[in-house]
């Protein structure tokens, strides 16, 4: 299937070349040209995860050959059979886990996917090798290592904020195996990491540089369409499992609540509905970085605001990149008026949509948030009355499906699970009532086991014995040599 760009509907591109570009000419985000029927992948009874993936990813990169071993690869080293298992916690809830991957985030259901699309798109490109830079405030740094980790023809270099990232997601990083992995340290924030990186993706001298060495950049991060696919397929694979375990019938329909950060995950669901996935509502919610929940509520999106950090980290973002997919649908695909609010955004930091706009978004959409308090609470609340331990952003989702629920729409819900708890053990822990000041996080993970029976992830429990293999910290102006002297090597 052919792509096109939200800010310029001419340019047409292959799925697998575009996954390889990561973003179109003059910043506009890569989308399916229309969006193909689940009537095409036929019926679903008894089919495996990589099986139901393969099929979903095959109607957009139809280019690409066996694709189901592609994705039996790329899940192999989940941790659970079903890689995205449904949980009945309540007569109406349920919880889809998305975290059973080698980085226990949600990240790994795509990350592990890319690479071997990129791959197979080299095959049919000019024959460079792509040379992946991340900047990471965490999470799709380590995704983004596991997944790449040793995929010929790939080299990637992860960029972190030395002081900015948690104990844990530091050690997942610097003890990273493979051949072709590098993480750096920087002395700055994300944003220093993040602003070193884009200026590098600009400079077209570099990109002439690198490519004498025999590289092409292409980036990881959540706006390319490589990573999009791959998230619709477990809406369907939850859906089919209602289906399957006569929870429901064919053709009824289901909410989703979905903790967002960057409009990723949850504009993947969007896309299902779109696909013809039966979907009442989709459930948008946002941590005190509530920038999503006013721009459903009030039709307007805009930046006059604080940036909070909170417990729910990976989903602390003010500018949410997806969200312009959604606008170019609502817009009726109309690239003018994408680029219209886009430079709005740029300019005035604001953007609004008509009433009538509003108003169609809220046939798909609902949007609320849950501060600090409700997400300790919430985690409390849901071990104590439904034996159920959630990570602090599933809390957000799951507070929020509490609050919309009172408005009385008994319809099944699944709740989108995005970490696992023991990701964010410290964070938890308080939520349970125990401070953890002085513990490392070995002996969080091992408190919040006793507390909770619950146990201990192999990829925690691994980390302990690894070896930390990435050392440099870097001054935050030395990207470039960074990397020169990477590819030099
Ligand atoms: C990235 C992330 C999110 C936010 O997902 P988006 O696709 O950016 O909306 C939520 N939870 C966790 C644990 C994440 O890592």
């Amino acid at each position: 299937m052919k792509l096109v760009s939200t800010r310029n509907n001419k340019v047409s591109m292959s799925a697998s070349l575009a996954t390889l570009k990561g973003i179109a000419p003059g910043g506009g985000l890569y989308v399916p040209e229309y969006f193909p029927s689940l009537n095409e992948i036929g019926d679903l009874a008894g089919v495996s995860y990589e099986k139901l993936a393969a099929k979903v990813l095959s109607l957009f990169f139809d280019d690409i050959a066996d694709m189901e071993l592609l994705t039996k690869k790329a899940y192999a080293n989940f941790d659970h059979d079903e890689r995205a298992p449904v949980k009945k916690i309540g007569d109406k809830e349920f919880v889809m886990e998305l975290w059973h991957g080698p980085t226990l985030a949600f990240k790994d259901m795509a990350l592990s996917v890319l690479p071997r699309l990129m791959r197979a798109a080299m095959a049919k490109d000019n024959g460079k090798d792509v040379l992946i830079l991340v900047a990471t405030s965490g999470d799709t740094g380590k995704a983004a290592l596991e997944g790449f980790c040793d995929v010929p023809g790939t080299r990637i270099i992860v960029f972190y904020p030395s002081e900015g990232v948690s104990d844990m997601q530091r050690l997942q990083m610097v003890t990273q195996g493979g051949g072709n992995t590098n993480v750096i340290g920087i002395k700055g924030n994300f944003d220093d990491a993040q602003t070193g990186v884009k200026q590098i993706f600009a400079d077209s001298e570099f990109a002439q540089l690198i490519g004498d060495k025999g590289y092409r950049l292409s980036s990881a991060n959540s706006i390319n369409f490589g990573r999009l696919a791959p998230q619709i397929a477990y809406y369907i694979w939850a859906y089919n499992e209602l289906v399957q375990r006569e929870e429901i019938a064919q053709g009824d329909k289901i909410n989703f609540v979905v903790p967002t950060g960057n409009f990723g995950n949850i504009l993947a669901a969007y896309y299902a509905k779109r696909m013809g996935l039966p979907i009442a509502k989709l459930i948008c919610a946002s941590n005190k970085n509530n920038v999503l929940t006013d721009f459903f509520n009030k039709g307007e999106y805009s930046l006059d605001r604080d940036f909070h950090k909170t417990m729910s980290p990976s989903m602390d973002i003010l500018i949410s990149s997806n969200l312009e997919r959604l606008l170019f649908e609502l817009v009726e695909r109309d690239s003018d008026k994408v680029n219209d609010m886009m430079s709005r955004l740029g300019s005035d930091s604001v953007y609004t949509i008509d009433g009538q706009a509003k108003a169609e978004l809220e046939e798909d959409f609902y949007a609320d948030w849950c501060s600090e308090a409700e997400t300790m609470a919430c985690i409390n609340e849901t071990l104590r009355d439904k034996g159920y331990l959630m990570d602090t952003h599933t809390a957000v989702a799951m507070g929020v499906y509490n609050k919309y629920k009172t408005g009385g729409d008994t319809t099944k819900t699944v709740i989108v699970s995005t970490a696992s708890p023991y990701k964010f053990p410290e964070d938890v822990l308080m939520s349970l009532g125990v401070d953890s000041a002085g513990m490392s996080v070995f002996e969080m993970s091992d408190e919040l086991s006793r507390l909770t029976g619950t146990k201990v992830p192999r990829q925690v429990a691994e980390l302990k014995t690894k070896a930390e293999l990435h050392t440099d910290v870097i001054e935050k102006t030395r990207l470039r040599n960074a990397v020169i002297g990477d590819i030099s090597k």
